[in-house]
């Protein structure tokens, strides 16, 4: 059997009056990421540990932010793609573990529909999916409440070629 791992890492500014989406649950807050899809940070990072781990290059490359095609696009959309891509390849999901770097609010009791969220995408069980929220501290884009980051490892493994 052989085993690989990604790593995956996104960062969207923050701006007072837009909707917040992190792993596909709209969390109640003031402010919201700006972006060319709907800035799902935990989505495209999941999405970019995955395409990493399989050696299929970077979420840009398949969903370029310059394509029309992908203006306010659900970002479930990336991971079903990149989960057939992956299929492709008869690679499987073993597990992920996911950090949100964002100063506020509590994401502590969104975490459960995260998980159901992305379980359900990623077509894995909830118990290999790992959730951890972070603040910034106060310091940097993420403490002063300019920006939400989100670091994702995943490991994938392949049980045929
Ligand atoms: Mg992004």
């Amino acid at each position: 059997m052989s085993f690989r791992v990604g790593l995956g890492t996104d960062i969207h500014r923050l701006q007072e009056g837009l909707p917040l989406l992190l792993a596909g649950v709209r969390i109640d807050h003031s402010h919201g990421l700006v972006g060319h899809s709907d800035a799902d940070i935990v989505l495209h990072a999941v999405t970019d540990a995955l395409l990493g781990a399989a050696g299929l290059g970077d979420i840009g490359e398949w969903f370029p932010d310059t394509d029309p095609q992908w203006k306010g696009a659900d970002s479930s959309l990336f991971l079903t793609e990149t989960v057939k891509a992956l299929r492709e390849g008869n690679w499987a999901i073993g597990n992920l573990d996911i950090v949100i770097h964002a100063q506020k609010p509590k994401l502590l009791h969104y975490k459960p529909t995260m998980k159901q969220n992305l379980s359900r995408w990623l077509q894995i069980e909830e118990s290999s999916i790992n959730l951890k929220a972070k603040t910034g501290e106060q310091v940097g884009p993420v403490g002063r409440g300019e920006a939400m980051e989100a670091s994702v490892i995943a490991l994938i493994y392949q049980t045929e070629t």
